[in-house]
């Protein structure tokens, strides 16, 4: 005959196997309360397992490790009735005999049990919840024992007592521990995701606080000399100037934040890229005359696309003005377009310093900026936030001393549902 120990020991090798396979299931998508759902399932599985691969003592006894997903499904996530109720049920498949209705009772009182301290369970220590998992275990398995020599002495006792005080609790003990460790990486991890999100926001706060100040502390002083009652129409012009320059200048950095705190697109419009693109040129040739860059630009058709028509400009103005730039000393930059069925690819090339890797890796980090004073280092993390709100895409490659490509991607929109107003009008944009 065969052994009982065998067989469970069997039983319960296929228990964490399959749990390996549910964890990693769990591991591959990303929702948030997933672990506790596959648990849940990883439980109603392995019972039904349990019962596939039960051992039949007599007629009326069906011998397994049911036990084993039911003592740690029930404690760590409450559903013991619902693993009691399937367990009758199938045991009710297996025949409506004696062993049926004493399962009945003897999983109905334990699931009211077993339910009842599990918010308790919930609350002691980790090392505590695994010993109680294995404790609990030991007594049921006793409890069964005892119930087995009473109803029908086995033949091989030494095997039964063996396979019941020995392999149930080591499955609950193996199984609870790698629960334990998968809670502690998950709370680990919300953790860190935290920690990392206010680190994020007291690197803005910081990086907004001194682009502001500098502009206000600036127009503080201006506001001081216009209170000079003596002074001339000329002067009090300039300095009125002055001030509305660095007002607006801190009102762009507000605008960049918020840009990038609230990247989600407000206004969907269907825009033309090409006419956009030659505004924010027209927009920067005074930067361009200053740098004496020379702006080319070639589009191989008229491309439209949705989404947010400002925050596409205020993206551009961004790439567009760093590519200027980068050529303090003179260069070219070429702006093109090219377009297929679904995707039209904008690329903003120049011919300035350049970057080196660590400098790409670390681009669209708030506040990283090559520029001194002058930069904010705001301005590709804006970017950055537009194109992914847009569901676009970027590329950058770059060679110091010789220049950087950006290239974007987004989708086009289909004329097919354009309506009348943004109906495609062939005409010749070149620059
Ligand atoms: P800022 O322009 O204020 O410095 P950005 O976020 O716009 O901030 O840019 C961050 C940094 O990325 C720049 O300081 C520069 O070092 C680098 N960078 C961005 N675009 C280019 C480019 N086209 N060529 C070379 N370096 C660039
Ligand atoms: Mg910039």
């Amino acid at each position: 005959m065969e052994l009982l120990t065998v067989n469970f020991l069997f039983n319960l090798s296929i228990l964490i196997v399959l749990l390996f396979f549910f964890l990693m299931w769990a591991e591959k998508s990303d929702e948030k309360n997933n672990y506790r759902e596959t648990a849940k399932l990883y439980f109603i599985v392995s019972l039904v397992l349990c019962y596939v691969f039960s051992y039949r003592l007599t007629e009326d006894i069906v011998l397994d490790l049911r036990i084993v997903p039911f003592v740690i499904g029930g404690l760590y996530l409450g559903i013991s009735p619902i693993l009691g109720l399937l367990i009758i049920v199938i045991r009710g498949f297996l025949g409506i005999d004696n062993g049926f209705f004493i399962a009945a009772l003897f999983y109905g009182v334990a699931s009211w049990f077993i339910w009842y301290i599990s918010p308790w369970f919930l609350k002691r220590s980790s090392k505590f919840r695994i010993m109680f998992s294995i404790g609990v275990t030991f007594l049921v398995s006793l409890l069964i024992l005892v119930g087995l020599e009473i109803l029908s002495p086995p033949e091989h006792s030494l095997d039964f007592w063996f396979a019941y005080l020995f392999v149930p609790p080591l499955g609950v003990a193996m199984i609870s521990y790698l629960i334990e460790g998968i809670r502690r990486n998950v709370l680990l991890r919300q953790r860190l995701v935290k920690a990392e999100k206010l680190e994020a926001v007291e690197q803005m706060g910081a990086a907004i606080s001194h682009e502001i100040r500098n502009p206000l502390t600036s127009a503080m002083g201006f506001v001081q000399l216009l209170e000079d009652d003596l002074l001339d129409l000329d002067k009090r012009k300039q300095y009125l100037n002055i001030l509305k320059e660095e007002l607006q200048s801190a009102e762009k950095v507000i605008q960049d934040y918020l840009t990038f705190s609230k990247p989600t697109i407000e206004s969907v419009e269907v825009f033309q890229v090409e006419e956009e693109l030659n505004q924010i040129l027209k927009l920067l040739q005074p930067s361009a005359n200053w740098y004496s860059v020379r702006v080319e630009s070639d589009y191989s058709s008229l491309n439209y696309i949705q989404g947010d028509r400002q925050k596409f400009h205020q993206c551009f103005v961004n790439v567009i003005k760093n590519a200027i730039e980068s050529m303090p000393n003179g260069g070219i930059l070429s702006v093109s377009s090219r377009a297929d069925s679904t995707h039209v690819t904008i690329k903003i090339q120049d011919t300035g310093v350049g970057m080196t890797k660590d400098q790409i890796e670390r681009l669209g980090e708030p506040y990283y900026s090559t520029k001194g004073d002058k930069g904010t280092g705001l301005g590709v993390m804006v970017v950055n936030s537009i194109v992914k709100a847009m569901k676009g895409t970027i590329r950058v490659k770059s060679k110091v001393g010789e220049g950087t490509v950006f290239t974007f991607t987004f989708h086009v929109y289909k004329k097919s549902n354009q309506n009348s107003s943004g109906q495609v009008k062939h005409q010749d944009l070149r620059m």
